[in-house]
Formats: structure tokens, C-alpha cells, sequence
């Protein structure tokens, strides 16, 4: 549809008609993903009582042209939000940790296992724990998602006042359109 309408002369009835298909094509698709990503977030917290996220810059990551087309694709920050969302709908905590090292340590020793983006598998010299990258990385995401709740629960014992809230929102505050978005109620 792209192609039709550069193909099209300027000015011309055919080139606003090709526009507003390109147009409504581009909605289609971008309310499919999201339909996709609502569901999966939903499905994701009602089947866990608790769930670890990566606080991902996902704005400047799509910064990247060679993740741009992947990243926007899968509808990241859409995901991201919509966990938030039913995590606070359904009370499970939802915990953004810092990515760092995420992928490169090993969640067995917590030893530095360097390996570039292609490398798919982790395999640590120092210990022989040899697991997919994801796995690897989503074992570490976990753990420390863990340590920094029994911190704040730690830290809430000892203050013994104000509320005590298990839903944690990293770094990234969603804007203010975003928060008016999650009010509504998902259509089912
Ligand atoms: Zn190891």
C-alpha cells in the first residue's frame, strides 16, 4: 500500500484515496498488537504471584535502527504498561530491576560470562552451568527482583508505618496520556 501511493500523482484523488488505506492499515495493525499484548500481560500476572521485569529504556533502545523494527514490532512499552496495569488490578507485585549484567552474568555463581547478542547460549567457564540466554538472564531478573522485594519489605518492617504497597514502578514513570489510558477497563 506504501508503494501504490508513492506511485500516485500529487494532489491527485487516487493519492488520498491511497493514503487513507495506507492509514487505516497502520491502525488495523497497531490495535492487533495491542490487543495481543493486553492479553498476554493479563494471562502473565493471573498465572504468577509474582512477576520480574528488566526497567528497559525502551526509547532509546529503538534509538538503535537494528532493534528498531523488532522492539516497536513486539509492542514493548505497551507490554510493560499493561503488566503494571493488571498487576495492580489483580495484586501481584510486578518489579522493574536495573538491567545491567542481566544477560552477561551467570545466574548459577553470578559470575561474568561475556557474550555478544548472537550468542544464544550460555555457558559458563567457571562453573558449567549451561542454559539458553534468555533463561539465564530471566533466572538473574528474578533473583534480583527477590532480593530488592525482601529489602523493602525489610525496610517497611522497620518503618511500621504508611501503606504497604508491593506494586513497584521503576525509574520509568509512564506520561500522563499512559496513566489515563490504563484507567479504562480493558475490553475482554
Ligand atoms: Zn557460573
Amino acid at each position: 500500500m506504501q508503494r501504490r501511493l508513492s506511485r500516485t500523482q500529487k494532489g491527485g484523488q487516487n493519492r488520498n484515496k491511497a493514503r487513507n488505506k495506507l492509514g487505516r492499515a497502520h491502525l488495523k495493525v497497531s490495535r492487533r498488537r495491542n490487543d495481543w499484548v493486553c492479553k498476554l500481560a493479563q494471562h502473565v500476572i493471573q498465572s504468577n504471584d509474582l512477576v520480574a521485569v528488566e526497567n528497559l529504556r525502551i526509547r532509546n533502545m529503538v534509538k538503535n535502527h537494528h532493534l528498531a523494527k523488532s522492539i516497536s514490532d513486539a509492542g514493548w512499552y505497551k507490554f510493560r504498561e499493561w503488566l503494571e496495569y493488571f498487576g495492580r488490578l489483580y495484586g501481584v507485585p510486578v518489579i522493574a530491576v536495573e538491567p545491567a549484567y542481566t544477560s552477561q552474568n551467570c545466574s548459577n555463581c553470578g559470575e561474568k560470562v561475556v557474550k555478544t547478542l548472537s550468542t544464544r547460549t550460555h555457558k559458563c567457564p567457571h562453573c558449567g552451568y549451561v542454559a539458553g540466554r534468555d533463561q539465564n538472564a530471566a533466572e538473574n531478573i528474578l533473583k534480583a527482583a527477590l532480593k530488592q522485594l525482601a529489602n523493602t519489605v525489610g525496610q517497611t518492617e522497620i518503618n511500621a508505618s504508611g501503606e504497604n504497597g508491593l506494586c513497584f514502578v521503576g525509574e520509568t514513570q509512564p506520561s500522563k496520556s499512559a496513566r489515563t489510558k490504563r484507567k479504562r477497563k480493558p475490553k475482554s
